[in-house]
């Protein structure tokens, strides 16, 4: 059995707590995957510490050098995918199919943050003083501080450390204690492209103990999160207090619209893939669809279909199209929604409970759940879930759709299925999230593009896309003059 470590100045070092966490497969709690020590605070401290001290070579190594690194560890990724993929499996649950997915996105994320370093650039800008020149250039900020959910855990980790790393940046990492063996992974695979000691550190451990440690700590100079709104508005007024940066990407609650124009077959298939796949633990996942009302039963027939056919169990084994959700207490908090929602008149269309037939009684396996007529005031509607559990609110019109896809706190992802491209465009115009779908599902986001929410889902710059370099950099502004000449008139 492995026992995870922290790495700390460039080693990989054990931890000298006595607080052990076991990794468990989530299909299957026989299979005990390894231990993971959770760190003390003075690990922490020595971890920034270690950060603080690389940072000044780091900060000096030119930006297409760091980028070029970066790059490497892309391709190290690439040729260490499907031992990655396998390991994320089994240690997250998902489905083979889509960790292979998971690390095809890092790779993606990894290449296009590497091949900014050649463009890390600034701008030139007139000033009103005849021979002056004026231009501005990015700096990094120093040591930052990276939290991430257990959900992606190599594509989030990713997304967060080739920027900051790109940018000059040296890093904390406190990943999800659940998946500590793909953070491993991930780390090694920069450590390996050349990653000068120390510039790359980790954490394993509670967040509210070193998450807190490392956040508070006076070196570091910006913090990146990503997880549930709760602990994500803490880390934010925690980093507040500070005066420090903060990114936050928290919880969804993603809508689709199907119109009554709609290709339904290919709706179904969008909606059934954002809901259930990777067992509903997306932030991007599907969580409610809004149907007009011509077309909600022959929806509905056809969703319940396609959930009836889904094969769930180990996503190491073929066949399968849903795993498990990630321990016992996420499992038990689906149960608990899902007995909320038929408390509150919800009408359960399908699933509903724990699936325990044979093997999967050694895993934490919940049915595909569909509930139809959901009303926007029950909690099922409004609070995020985390798991495979799709809400069916049925509208009137075009407005009644906007108005209960928009009456949500949350606001990351959504998508509409129409053929009428009047609608479309109105529908991206009003919709309140930070990204949009038309005619697919709510699901991804490709490298290059900003990914990030709007309203209580994203606090800060967005992520991914060449937005990101904006957060982990900060801009100086230059004014050389080259007059010679004592300055007289505008003195401001
Ligand atoms: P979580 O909020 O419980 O934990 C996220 C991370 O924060 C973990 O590493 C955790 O140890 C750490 N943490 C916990 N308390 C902390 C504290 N007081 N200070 C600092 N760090 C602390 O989230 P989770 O259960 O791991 O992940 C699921 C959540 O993540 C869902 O709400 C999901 O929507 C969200 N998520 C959002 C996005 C996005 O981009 N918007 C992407 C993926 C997941």
């Amino acid at each position: 059995m492995t026992t995870y470590r922290n790495l700390i100045g460039g080693e990989w070092v054990v931890s000298t707590s006595a607080r052990r966490f076991t990794n468990i497969n989530p299909a299957n709690t026989d299979d005990i995957i390894g231990e993971v020590p959770l760190a003390t605070c003075a690990e922490a401290v020595a971890a920034v510490e270690a950060a603080a001290m690389a940072f000044q070579t780091w900060r000096k190594t030119p930006a297409p050098q760091r980028g070029a690194i970066v790059s490497r560890a892309a391709q190290i990724m690439s040729e260490r995918r499907e031992q990655i993929a396998r390991v994320l499996t089994r240690e997250e649950g998902k489905i083979l199919t889509e960790a292979r997915g998971e690390l095809q996105r890092s790779i993606n994320i990894a290449e296009f943050c590497g091949s900014q370093g050649r463009r890390l650039g600034g701008e030139t800008i007139p000033l009103e003083l005849a021979d002056n020149f004026g231009y501005t250039f990015r700096q990094p900020l120093g040591v930052v501080a990276l939290v991430t959910p257990w959900n992606f855990p190599v594509a989030i980790p990713v997304w967060k450390i080739a920027p900051a790393l790109v940018s000059g940046n040296t890093v904390v990492f406190k990943p999800a204690t659940l998946t500590p063996e793909s953070a491993e992974l991930i780390a090694q695979c920069f450590i390996d492209a050349g990653l000068p000691p120390g510039v790359l550190n980790i954490v394993f451990g509670s967040g509210a103990e070193v998450g807190t440690a490392i956040i508070d700590h006076p070196a570091v100079r910006a913090v990146s999160f990503t997880g549930s709104t709760e602990i994500g508005l803490g880390v934010y007024r925690q980093a507040a207090a500070r005066g420090i940066r903060a990114q936050c990407e928290m919880g969804g609650k993603n809508p689709v619209i199907v119109m009554e124009d709609a290709d339904l077959d290919l709706a179904v298939a969008g909606v059934a893939n954002g809901a259930f796949g990777s067992t509903g633990q997306r932030c991007t996942a599907t969580s409610r669809v809004i149907l007009m009302h011509p077309v909600a039963d022959a929806f509905l027939e056809k969703i319940v279909d396609s959930a009836s056919k889904m094969r769930l169990g180990n996503g190491l084994e073929d066949g399968i199209d849903m795993g498990p959700s990630i321990d016992e207490s996420q499992m038990s908090k689906v149960l608990e929604y899902i007995d909320v929602a038929k408390g509150e008149g919800a009408e359960l269309l399908f699933g509903g409970q724990r699936a325990s037939e044979g093997a999967l009684s050694k895993g934490f396996f919940v049915q595909p759940t569909i509930f139809d007529r959901v009303r926007p005031e029950m909690r099922i509607h409004c609070e995020e879930v985390f798991g495979p559990v799709l809400s069916v609110i049925r509208v009137e019109s075009f407005e009644e759709a906007m108005a209960v896809a928009n009456s949500s706190e949350f606001g990351l992802t959504s998508s509409i299925y129409t053929r009428d491209m009047t609608r479309v465009f109105r529908y991206i115009d009003e919709i309140e999230t930070g990204i949009t779908h038309v005619n697919s599902p709510t699901l991804g986001g490709e490298a290059q593009m900003p990914f990030g929410g709007m309203k209580n889902t994203g606090i800060g710059p967005r992520e991914q896309g060449s937005e990101v370099f904006n957060f982990y950099t900060e801009t100086k502004a230059v004014y050389i003059d080259y007059t010679g000449a004592k300055r007289e008139g505008k003195l401001y």
